[in-house]
């Protein structure tokens, strides 16, 4: 199962994900997560996209595209992910679809998780909140700024996703196990 979770920041891909991840027994492949690994880690790409990611906007393609690429490559891999915040932009669905292409992979689905705007804002303060700071991204300023680029950049996946008949939409705005349920049913 390779499947692709798409939506804006405290929709729930990440909760989702890792109940998926126990489902489906494959990996959750989030780029957030290696970006922030490799911030900690103060590897050399880590140290370029620091500012990138604490104010909110994307990092390269090339960058995001190599790290899921050889990701990808890794033994536990091979019967599928989940990816998680990668496609973000055209271009990057673009290059996934040709990196799936030469492994002789596809998609079996993109899963949409919706939540209204107001919603999102106060989740991740909460999330902020509980988490002690632990993102340095998770702050209100910089959440306006990562909604806005979500609205510009990554929306336009759902019709790009839509008119290749693999997108599925289920309402984030539902109990955890309720969208659980919805996108285990989209990909009977
Ligand atoms: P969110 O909770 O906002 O969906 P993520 O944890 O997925 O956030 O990503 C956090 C940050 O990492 C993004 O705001 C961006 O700076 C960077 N990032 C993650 N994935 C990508 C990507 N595919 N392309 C470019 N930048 C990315």
């Amino acid at each position: 199962m390779r499947l692709v979770l798409l939506g804006p920041p405290g929709a729930g891909k990440g909760t989702q994900a890792q109940i998926l991840v126990e489902a489906y027994g494959i990996p959750q492949l989030s780029t957030g997560d290696m970006l922030r690994a490799a911030i900690a880690a103060k590897t050399p790409l880590g140290l370029e996209a620091k500012a990138i990611v604490d104010r909110g906007d994307l990092v390269s393609d090339v960058i995001v595209s190599g790290i899921i690429s050889d990701r990808m490559d890794e033994p536990d891999c091979a019967q599928g992910f989940i990816l998680d915040g990668f496609p973000r932009t055209i271009a990057q669905a673009d290059t996934l679809t040709h990196m799936l292409d030469r492994k002789g992979l596809h998609l079996n689905g993109v899963i949409e998780i919706t939540a209204d705007a107001d919603v999102l804002v106060e989740r991740i303060i909460n999330r902020a909140r509980e988490s002690g700071g632990a993102r340095a991204d998770d702050n209100e300023e910089v959440l306006r700024k990562r909604l806005a680029v979500y609205a510009e950049q990554t929306a336009p996946l759902v019709n790009y996703y839509a008119e290749r008949g693999l997108l599925r939409t289920v309402d984030g705005m539902k109990p955890v196990e309720e969208v659980t349920a919805a996108i285990q049913q989209a990909l009977q």
